[in-house]
Formats: structure tokens, C-alpha cells, sequence
């Protein structure tokens, strides 16, 4: 007797299954791994596709209703649409928090399985928000699980992992700060006699800073002599400390992040020693480290977005007919759905090598943005296809289209925008100034 999760699963379109053909030889095993320690496997565990099933039918029946709630607005969802949203995913049980450790309130995946995951409840653009698994949350948790003290884990990552509370990623100012070049950073952390900083600075761009409980902040420190520079730290604060503000939501494109996207006043704002987030001046290692994953769930969780956009692209042109035949019928716009269908299957692609890679050990900062390019570029041609296949309906807010068009163009820019990731892989090609093998197992190794 089939499941009705299994059931679902029969039924997903053929971009979706593809993950669950064994194309490779490989052994699969681990902890929901597809694919043991050595080589890169294509076939999912039975445990992942239990989990694929699970999530899909959970967002066909009980998340996609909510799309056409009026709690989504153009700054994102209202917190009692995300609140319910959780308490229904909390309910079914083994769907919550997909990249936090079970001892923080989460499922503990490695990153193939949360490629998985991500990618069928990015299917509604409300998913991640039930899953708790959306930026950027997720990526804060990532980073608070590797480098925050027990204490800060018990403050900070609990809530944040149980789905209780949001938080914020404090790193963009407005010009000429940081933007894509770091090293612009103009907010300040200065030392104080006694062990605590004094900040100031202003940021942009801050998701889900309305409603966040807390935010991670980067700042450039100075010494007590006012003139030293130690280099960037992070800090976190909660987001009811005197001293810090959302001082502005910005209209934006894209409307589906709780809290909307914001600027925040950093002035007056003093924090300890206990605050500081690791250790004081490598607040751009760790940005590395937060940005390699969370750059890649991104891509799997809009794949999953981009998958819904193609799939009702297809249905209508199976079904609409012009000029005496099915609109799928006319070269013009089957090519159209086959392009979506190759898009989405390099790009499915280059982010399983990437979750592989980080699963190896690796920090996967080429492999990462490798995928993060290839995917946001690919995953925009879907959805703009997708939209011109349906006609003046795609661009009507009668399906999800629309919203996904409008979400998924800011991909292209935020967690480094295409060019600064060109011209990173492109500065370590001149570095190593080594030919890209035809088969590269460097991935294994610990990548910068
Ligand atoms: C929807 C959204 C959400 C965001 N959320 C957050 C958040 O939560 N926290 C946060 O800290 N930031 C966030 N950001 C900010 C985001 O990370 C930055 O917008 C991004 O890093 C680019 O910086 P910038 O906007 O200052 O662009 P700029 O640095 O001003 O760049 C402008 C243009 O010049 C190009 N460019 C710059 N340098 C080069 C170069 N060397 N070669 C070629 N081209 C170049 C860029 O690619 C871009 O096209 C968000 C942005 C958006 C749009």
C-alpha cells in the first residue's frame, strides 16, 4: 500500500524525479546522504525520498492554500500568517528546521538532503517560511551552530532553530560602504575602557529586520587609541538594545521575506564582550562561512520556486490553443518549456555537487559560486519564460508567477551579485593559473 507522500511522489513532474534515478554507480549511505563519502551519487536514500514525498505533499495541501491569504503583503508575510504557518508544520512533526541540529530543535540534514528538502518547499513561496528553513534565518543558525558560544547558542540559536523568533544579517550599508566590496566597510565598532564597544554606522538592505529578535551585525573595529583597525567583527544584538533602529522598510521588487528589506541605524548602540560573535577581527572569515551555504540554499530553495513557475507554464500550454493547435504544439513555445527543462536540470546539477562538496569537508566557496551564478541565471530564464508561455494570465496575479518573477530577479544580486562572483572564480583562475581539470576531484580539499 502506497503512502500518500508516496503517492505525491509518482505524480511530481519529470524535472523532480529525475533526482530519483540512480544515474551513477556510486554506493548511496551516510546519515541522508545520496551518496557515501567518496563519489558524488545521484540516487536519493530511501530515507530522502520519504522526506521529498512528505514535504511535497505537505506544501500541495496544507501550504499552498495560504497563497491567496491577504497576510502576504508587498513587505512580505504578516507574522501570524508565519506563526500559523509553523504551528501546522510543527504539528505534522520531522518537518521543522531542516539545517539546525535536533539539539537545537531542528532535523540535523547534511546538505544533500537539505538540497531536497529546500527545493519542494520552495514549490510555494510560503514553504520555506513553514519549514522555517528561509533567509536569513537559516543561514544566522548555520553560523551560530559553528561559531557561537554555549551561551549565545542557548540564547540566540534555540528560539531561532524552534522557529519561535526571526533575526536579521546586518552587513550592507548604503554608499560608499560595503556593498559588494567589503573592504568599504564604514560602520564602526570601537573599543571602550573595560572590555565593550561602542557602534555606529548605518546598513541597508537588512531582510526581516521588521520583527527581528535579534541581528547580526558587522562591524569594523577600532582600538582604544581610536586609530588602530582590527579588522571586521561580528556582533549580535538584540533588536530592543537602545542604540539600534529600522529606521526605513524600502519598497522593493520582491515582497515574500518576513520583515520586508530595511535600513538600520546603528548609533549609541554599546555591546560587551559577550556579544561578540567568535573572535574580534575575523568577521570576514566567518562571513565566508555563513555565505557559501546560504548562498546555496537559495538556489535550492528557488529551484523549487522556478519548478512551480515551469509547471504551470506547462499546463497551460497543454491545455490553451491557438491557430488550431495546443500551444505546446507550436515549436515556438515547446522549445521554450524544453530550455526551462534543461535550465533546471543544470542547475539541480551544479547545486548537488556543491551539497556534495560541503558535505566532503569542503568550505565550497568555488563550487558554491559556481552554482550560485549558474542557478540564479538559470532559475530567472525559467520563470521569465515561464511568463511569456502563459501570455497576459503570467502577467496577472491569477497565478504564482507573477510573485515568483518578482521574488526570484533580486536572486541575481544578493549573496554576491554575478559579476562579483565572475570575477572571483575568475581571480582564482589567475591565481592558481591552472587549467580547470576535466574531472576534478579537488573538491574534496578545503577550498577557499
Ligand atoms: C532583496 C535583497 C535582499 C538583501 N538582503 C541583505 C541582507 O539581509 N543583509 C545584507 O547585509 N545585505 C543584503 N542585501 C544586499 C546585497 O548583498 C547587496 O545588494 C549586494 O552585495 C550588492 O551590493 P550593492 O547593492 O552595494 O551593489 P554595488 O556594490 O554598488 O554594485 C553595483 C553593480 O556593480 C557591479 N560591480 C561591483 N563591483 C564589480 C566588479 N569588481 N566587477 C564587475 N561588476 C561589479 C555589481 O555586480 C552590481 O551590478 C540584499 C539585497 C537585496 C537586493
Amino acid at each position: 500500500m502506497l503512502s500518500s507522500a508516496t503517492k505525491l511522489v509518482r505524480k511530481l513532474p519529470s524535472a523532480c524525479r529525475l533526482l530519483r534515478s540512480p544515474l551513477s554507480s556510486s554506493a548511496s549511505g551516510g546519515s541522508g546522504g545520496g551518496g557515501g563519502g567518496g563519489g558524488l551519487s545521484f540516487a536519493l536514500t530511501a530515507e530522502q525520498q520519504e522526506l521529498q514525498g512528505r514535504v511535497a505533499e505537505f506544501i500541495q495541501r496544507v501550504v499552498v492554500p495560504f497563497e491567496s491569504d491577504a497576510r502576504r503583503g508587498s513587505h512580505g508575510i504578516e507574522e501570524s500568517l508565519r506563526d500559523e504557518l509553523i504551528a501546522l508544520a510543527r504539528a505534522e512533526g520531522g518537518l521543522l528546521s531542516s539545517h539546525v541540529a535536533p539539539e537545537w530543535g531542528g532535523l540535523g540534514h547534511d546538505h544533500r538532503t537539505k538540497a531536497v528538502v529546500f527545493e519542494e518547499a520552495g514549490y510555494s513561496l510560503l514553504g520555506p517560511h513553514a519549514l522555517n528553513i528561509n533567509a536569513p534565518d537559516e543561514g544566522n543558525a548555520h553560523m551560530l551552530q559553528l561559531i557561537g558560544t554555549a551561551a549565545q547558542q542557548e540564547r540566540y540559536l534555540r528560539p531561532l532553530g524552534e522557529g519561535a523568533v526571526r533575526s536579521c544579517f546586518c552587513m550592507t550599508e548604503p554608499s560608499p560602504g560595503a556593498g559588494s566590496d567589503p573592504s568599504a566597510l564604514r560602520t564602526t565598532a570601537r573599543r571602550l575602557p573595560g572590555g565593550r564597544f561602542a557602534i555606529s554606522g548605518t546598513k541597508w538592505l537588512i531582510t526581516g529586520a521588521n520583527g527581528a529578535a535579534f541581528a547580526i551585525v558587522m562591524a569594523q573595529t577600532v582600538g582604544l587609541d581610536g586609530a588602530t583597525a582590527e579588522g571586521a567583527t561580528m556582533f549580535i544584538c538584540p533588536m530592543d538594545t537602545p542604540g539600534i533602529e529600522v529606521t526605513r522598510t524600502l519598497g522593493t521588487l520582491d515582497g515574500s521575506f518576513a520583515g520586508g528589506h530595511c535600513e538600520v541605524q546603528l548609533e549609541g548602540l554599546e555591546l560587551g564582550a559577550e556579544d561578540v560573535l567568535g573572535e574580534v577581527g575575523q568577521g570576514f572569515k566567518y562571513a565566508q562561512v555563513r555565505l557559501a551555504p546560504a548562498r546555496l540554499t537559495h538556489c535550492f530553495r528557488w529551484l523549487g520556486a522556478a519548478r512551480r513557475a515551469h509547471d504551470t507554464a506547462l499546463a497551460y500550454a497543454c491545455e490553451r490553443e491557438s491557430f488550431g493547435s495546443r500551444l505546446i504544439d507550436h515549436q515556438g513555445v515547446g522549445f521554450q518549456l524544453a530550455d526551462n527543462e534543461m535550465d533546471m536540470h543544470v542547475a539541480r546539477l551544479a547545486m548537488w555537487h556543491a551539497a556534495w562538496s560541503l558535505d566532503q569537508g569542503s568550505r565550497g566557496g568555488r563550487e558554491s559560486s559556481v552554482a550560485k551564478v549558474l542557478c540564479s541565471e538559470a532559475i530567472y530564464r525559467v520563470v521569465d519564460r515561464s511568463m511569456q508561455v502563459l501570455g497576459g494570465r503570467g502577467l496577472t496575479s491569477d497565478t504564482e508567477v507573477e510573485r515568483i518573477f518578482r521574488d526570484v530577479r533580486a536572486f541575481r544580486v544578493y549573496d554576491g551579485t554575478s559579476e562579483v562572483h565572475r570575477m572571483s572564480l575568475a581571480r582564482r583562475m589567475s591565481r592558481a593559473n591552472v587549467p580547470v581539470a576535466a574531472c576534478d576531484n579537488r573538491t574534496a580539499a578545503p577550498s577557499s
